[in-house]
């Protein structure tokens, strides 16, 4: 079922054969990969393992997302980019977005040349399941793309909905869980894999992990879809300093569990202060990292907070988030500086 979805020239590919994968038991001495027979003590002077092992073996180990189901991309970023170069032929195949959203998708799309249909989000910013359902029967995109947590506006879709969805597309559905660690009580979409292979989960380790600069996304699926990831994707594509990166963030996992508990507990707070400013008129319910806010002119605030040195992200261009900006919680000490700033702005 999976190989019918795939592009041809994907599902019959023959992999590079890397020195590394061809060999993977312990030997002392490497004389394979044409590498260099020094370059300091932190192993660098070796090419990383192909296959990301150790790091899948402890996302199996603290995640609970099974051996055979993880794949690790350069970011998500290069897991969306796989996915759409491994599904979506390129003029003539289309993926969905339902907008506003994360921007990467059709980026990505657009740079396979495969078309991007968009459904608009209900006014609330909830997905518009009925137009949905009818977009993915007319125009039977390859790849259905749903964030929850949203990016940008922090909403979690509810599971039950995503399912009913991905039950009627006969495509890849595609869901994005980069700030699942920051929801209460979250129903991911990874348990629901088994029942329908067709679903396929984004993690990240740049949000909650706090890893943004390793570059590590995981993509969680079915082993038939793992499997064919793992023979497309550039073969040495995460360096073996990123790998040690994410190792670093699973095995101290009580320190990223408390940076989470820390960063919910600012969500709320910034949420509540922003609520009790004059200028503003709608703070948007948040299960992510960061608050969406609606205020009075949100161009002339992103440009005061600027002059303050505080850069924050102005959506307003995005659909139905006239006069939004996306605030990221950071350090106790960054949002008290907000807070002075915000209260000092007469809108
Ligand atoms: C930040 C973010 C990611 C993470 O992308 P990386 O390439 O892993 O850094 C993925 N999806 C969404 C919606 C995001 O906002």
């Amino acid at each position: 079922m999976i190989s019918e979805l795939l592009n041809p020239w994907i599902r019959d590919l023959v992999p590079y054969s890397s020195a590394r994968s061809e060999f993977s038991d312990r030997a002392d001495i490497l004389l394979d990969a044409n590498e260099s027979w020094e370059g300091g003590n932190d192993g660098v002077n070796r090419y990383p393992d192909p296959l990301l092992r150790e790091l899948r073996e402890e996302i199996e180990h603290v995640m609970g997302i099974p051996y055979d189901m993880s794949a690790i991309g350069n970011g998500s970023d290069e897991v969306i980019d796989m996915l759409i170069r491994m599904f979506c032929a390129p003029g003539r195949d289309s993926i969905m977005i339902e907008r506003p959203t994360y921007g990467t998708y059709s980026v990505f799309a657009h740079t396979s040349n495969v078309a991007v249909v968009d459904v608009p989000l209900t006014a609330d910013l909830d997905l518009d399941e009925e137009a949905i359902i009818k977009t993915i029967k007319e125009k039977k995109p390859k790849i259905v793309f749903i964030c929850s947590p949203n990016n940008p506006t922090g909403k979690v879709y509810p599971l039950e909905k995503i399912l009913r969805i991905a039950e009627v597309n006969d495509g890849i559905t595609a869901v994005d869980e980069a700030y699942a660690d920051f929801s209460e009580g979250f129903k991911s979409a990874i348990q629901t894999i088994k029942e329908n292979p067709r679903i396929v989960v984004l993690r990240t380790f740049s949000k909650a992990y706090g890893k943004a600069g390793a570059r590590l996304g995981i993509l969680v699926s079915d082993p038939a879809v793992q499997k064919v990831f793992m023979k497309a994707k550039p073969p040495y594509n995460v360096s073996s300093l990123s790998e040690k990166a994410g190792l670093e963030a699973l095995r101290d996992y009580e320190s990223v569990r408390r940076r989470i508990e820390e960063t919910i507990r600012r969500r709320k707070e910034l949420s509540a202060f922003l609520r009790s400013l004059p200028y503003v008129s709608e703070v948007f319910p948040s299960e992510a990292n960061f608050v969406l806010v609606r205020v009075s002119d949100a161009a002339s605030l992103y440009s005061y907070l600027l002059e303050k040195g505080i850069v924050v992200r102005n959506r307003s261009s995005d659909p139905l988030l006239e006069n939004t900006l996306r605030i990221t919680i950071g350090s106790e000490a960054e949002m008290a500086e907000l807070k002075e700033a915000m209260n000092g702005w007469n809108g």
